[in-house]
């Protein structure tokens, strides 16, 4: 016999030793061949620590969408996406095909929390040749047992789910279509395989005349395991089954499995990791009994991990090592051992037996002594230690693999420490047993980081099926709700085209004479009639005011280059609710602090005004403010032309230095300081506290204007687009909440869609009626979600981060006060989702207007131009400039259009302004 050798010093676990008896050395020259075959037997804790590590990669390996198919654990999508939290009710059925039988089981919810409520079942006895027969057979015998176990019942017209138990080999696409890939088990049925088994058995229950029987749930017994083991407030996540066979599964952050189109949210996975090793993984732990037991099997070669682990092999690993001791003669000196070489003669029920500490002595000798051996007293003992070697072995394996799904798990979370629920299952685990005592412990040297609770399954396989079938009718109903509330938030193309044609409508009617008071979209011109050429120079002052903070820069403009000196001032609340004299006043001494700090005291330079509030503007230097927003409401200055406030101010102060050329507004400042860096970009956009757009119209097109030359930039105020009703149809109950409690009711309703003053607040709003509906935060009250403005808008950029970690969205919410689960948070995500994609396309039309209008004026088949933008919600938010290109692209699709951010748009515009003014007025 070659002797198995094996180095490594430490072994697992230190309080348990492993086959070895004190005072019996386990290395050196002086070994004995008991002692080589335990060693042999014995997988070091630094050897255990590189299965879990290869155990990782493999699966990581059946994850991934490329190396899926070369996989050897093949990590199978379940499509079960939840576990039971309570509130599943109703009647559900479930069929289990095994090996020689059939068995069908009935369990009622009451929704009540109750999880172990009173089932009824049966179990059918297969007649043998149906396992070779026709598929056809096959399923009508599993029809008629489902149609005799419910007896009379089988005439009610109740809607009844089954969930059926199937245990082989499937690619599964949804949670009730599964192709079998092949059979096993003994299994042969023709016309089965490579077709969906649900409706196979679906087809033949139909025939029972069985209509209310309807098929929701096709699973493996690993995932009832899972189920049967949790409650809401201990959610259990991963499955082992440690019988004769073995599995397991987990729940996997669904963004790692990339074999599902599914993006968010967690599911299932069928790791198989019975194939573990059929690659040569584990070829350096294997031992010279475990290939004899694989030549032995009926599948040499394959299912390698799982022949080290399962109950079907263990008693034959402990037969072919007592064989190679007694061919050293270091056992059953003077019997005839050739009983051994039958498989099967040593069960695993009775490695259990010799190794339990009170009679395995006894059991030893009683089991070989009925093989016709002749076992000494240190027979015995041997014995013993080698079968206590093989089991303690399997325990340590599987713990190597379950500290490698934890450790996955724990990776993907993005979690320092994992605490978690481990179910597990199989005649191994039994309750005082030695390989529930090692696998706990080695499965703490091996994930350390990890808190696990084990718990032991009762029934898996039916009451853990029934609850699969509950949670699977349970998120069916709960989808239809979901879907039912976000319906009227999500936009049709043709919902799209029909606002493009609106604001079209709108455009015309603000931009004639007539018209023009009728209309929601004021489109004020601005004076501005032409983008900067590049040739600007010269060194302007510029104020913005009306932004997030008003600001005094001073800009120069050479060839090619642009330098921005700045400076934030306050204005104090009781200025900016003062007098208008007082106001101006102010900002006249900044600009004079300015000037002195950047050396320029007495120079007299052009300034332009960012001023972001609605105007009537009469010339480029000369703008009405219409109305006060954004918290200002200084006293004498609506229906005044605020570059004669700066100026009486400036007089007052004795300060002759000023001279405004021209009041511009946020997005045209935007467009003209994108217009520097790309002469096409003839068009501005914001989508920050508000929104509003800006763009070049012919001047022939202005009826608001004397004038037929040339263009002129119009600022079209598009925030108040649908303030005459003609956005009606759009407005969700969710958006009529909102608009309610704004200090503008009524007013700004498109802004209201898209801005991100509004967007948190559509969502919250959302999220409240969810938790009406109990589909969140079920049994639990959320008094911070009723705060205004509690749910920022910036969360949303957060929480729709592609692949960010649901442990992430958990920590956002939590913070808020709102303990949200995995699947609330995957909720929660989807709304936002829903709310930031209606507001991009709803941008999207309002811009296709602008576009397609600006095509026809110039009367081209193609017309190719840039949106200067700017605003924190466009530059910060994951997704919505993409979904905004994506959508206006199909909106027109005669329109290339290119979207340059813009930098310091306010600033740098202004006086680009001002610039294209001065050199207007000098031409
Ligand atoms: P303004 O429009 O007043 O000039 P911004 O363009 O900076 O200012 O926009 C500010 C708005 O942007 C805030 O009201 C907030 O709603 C929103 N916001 C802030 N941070 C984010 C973010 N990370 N993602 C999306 N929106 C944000
Ligand atoms: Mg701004």
């Amino acid at each position: 016999m070659a002797s198995p050798q094996r180095r490594g010093s430490r072994r697992y676990p230190d309080r348990s030793p492993m086959g070895l008896q004190p005072g019996e050395r386990s290395d050196g020259p002086a070994c004995t061949p008991v002692q080589r075959v335990l060693l042999a037997l014995t997988i070091p804790l630094e050897s255990l620590q590189m299965v879990k590590a290869r155990m990782m990669l493999a699966m990581n390996k059946g994850l991934n969408r490329q190396t899926h198919a070369q996989a050897t654990v093949k990590m199978l999508p379940t499509y079960i996406c939840s576990t039971p939290n309570g509130t599943e009710n109703g009647n559900v059925l479930v069929v289990e095909l095994r090996q020689s039988h059939v068995r069908t089981l009935l369990m009622t919810l009451m929704g009540d929390g109750n999880y172990s409520p009173e089932l009824s079942d049966h179990t059918f006895d297969m007649p043998e040749d149906l396992m070779q027969g026709t598929g056809e057979a096959l399923f009508d015998f599993i029809a008629q047992c489902v149609r005799q176990f419910l007896g009379d019942e089988c005439h009610s017209k109740n809607h009844l789910p089954l969930g059926f138990v199937f245990p082989f080999s499937c690619r599964q696409t949804r949670l009730d279509k599964a192709e079998l890939i092949s059979w096993s088990k003994g299994f042969s049925c023709s016309d089965v395989e490579g077709k969906d088994v649900v409706q196979l058995l679906q087809s033949a229950i139909n025939k029972q005349e069985l209509s209310q029987v309807e098929v929701v749930a096709l699973m493996n017994d690993t995932v009832g395991t899972m189920m049967t083991c949790s409650t809401r407030e201990t959610p259990c996540e991963v499955a082992l089954i440690v019988d004769k066979g073995t599995n397991s599964c987990f729940m996997a952050d669904v963004q790692y499995v990339q074999t599902v189109e599914e993006t968010s949210g967690r599911m299932c996975v069928n790791t198989e990791w019975g194939c573990f090793g059929d690659d040569g993984a584990l070829d350096d732990i294997l031992t010279p009994y475990d290939q004899h037991v694989d030549e032995e099997s009926s599948n040499p070669g394959v299912k390698r991990f799982e022949k080290l682990v399962g109950s079907l092999y263990l008693g034959d690993v402990v037969r072919h090592a007592l064989i190679a001791l007694a061919a050293e003669k270091a056992l059953f000196i003077g019997s005839n051992v050739t009983v051994l070489g039958t498989k099967g003669v040593l069960t695993t029920q009775q490695v259990l037996e010799i190794i339990s500490s009170e009679e395995g002595m006894t059991k030893a000798r009683t089991t070989l002594e009925a093989l016709g051996l002749r076992p000494s007293e240190r027979d015995c003992c041997r014995v013993q230690q080698v079968c206590r070697a093989v089991l303690s072995r399997a325990a340590a394996l599987c713990a190597a693999g379950l500290a490698a799904i934890l450790s996955l798990i724990r990776q993907s979370r993005g979690l320092e420490r994992l605490m978690i629920n481990v179910a597990v299952d199989g005649e191994l685990y039994q309750p005082q047993g030695r390989f529930k005592e090692i696998l706990h412990t080695v499965t703490g040297l091996l994930a350390p980081e990890c808190l696990i609770n084990f718990k032991l399954s009762e029934d898996g396989t039916g009451r853990g099926a029934a609850m699969v079938t509950a949670v699977a009718l349970r998120l069916t109903d709960q989808r239809r709700e979901v879907n039912q509330l976000l319906a009227p938030l999500r936009l049709t193309r043709a919902d799209l085209e029909r606002v493009q044609a609106l604001m079209r409508q709108e455009m015309d009617l603000g931009l004639g004479q007539e018209t023009n008071a009728s209309a929601s979209v004021r489109m004020l011109p601005t004076y501005v009639r032409g983008t900067p050429d590049g040739t600007e120079q010269g060194e302007f002052l510029a104020l913005d005011l009306g932004g997030t903070n008003f600001r005094v820069l001073v800009v120069r403009v050479a060839e090619k280059s642009i330098q921005i000196a700045s400076q934030i001032y306050v204005i104090p609340t009781n200025i900016m609710q003062g007098t208008g004299e007082a106001l101006f006043d102010h900002i006249v001494d900044c600009i004079m602090d300015f000037q002195m700090r950047q050396d320029l005291k007495g120079q007299v330079l052009p300034l332009g005004f960012t001023f972001s509030f609605p105007c009537k503007q009469l010339g480029l230097d000369k703008a009405v403010l219409l109305n006060w927003t954004k918290g200002f409401s200084a006293s004498d200055c609506v229906g005044k032309d605020v570059v004669q406030l700066l100026q009486e101010a400036a007089q007052r102060k004795q300060y002759l230095a000023l001279k405004v050329v021209a009041v511009v507004n946020d997005t045209v400042g935007t467009m003209m300081s994108c217009g520097y860096d790309d002469p096409k970009c003839e068009i501005g956009l914001i989508v920050g506290t508000g929104t509003n757009a800006c763009y070049m119209e012919e001047m022939q097109n202005v009826g608001t204007v004397e004038g037929e030359q040339g263009r002129m930039c119009i600022n079209m105020e598009w925030g108040a687009f649908g303030d005459n009703g003609c956005l009606d149809h759009l407005f969700t109950e969710f958006d009529q909440m909102v608009d309610e409690k704004t200090i503008n009711p009524g007013k700004q309703r498109f802004e209201k869609l898209i801005s991100g003053m509004y967007l948190g607040e559509i969502v919250r709003h959302i999220l409240l009626a969810l938790v009406e509906k109990s589909i969140l935060f079920q049994d639990k009250t959320c008094p911070t979600l009723q705060n205004r403005d509690i749910f920022k808008t910036k969360f949303l950029s957060t929480i729709e981060i592609d692949g960010l970690a649901l442990t992430k969205v958990q920590a956002i919410l939590w913070d808020l006060g709102l303990q949200a689960n995995f699947e609330e948070c995957s909720l929660v995500r989807e709304v936002c989702q829903t709310v930031s994609l209606r507001a991009a396309q709803l941008c999207a039309a309002g811009l296709a207007a602008v576009v397609e209008k600006m095509r026809e004026n110039r009367g081209l088949g193609q017309l190719a131009v840039t949106v200067g933008v700017d605003g924190t919600l466009y530059k910060m938010h994951p997704c919505f400039s993409q979904h905004l290109q994506q959508t206006l692209q199909d909106l027109a699709p005669n329109c290339v259009v290119t979207f340059l951010p813009s930098e310091d748009g306010s600033g740098k515009g202004a006086a680009l302004v001002a610039a294209v003014a001065v050199r207007g007025a000098e031409s």
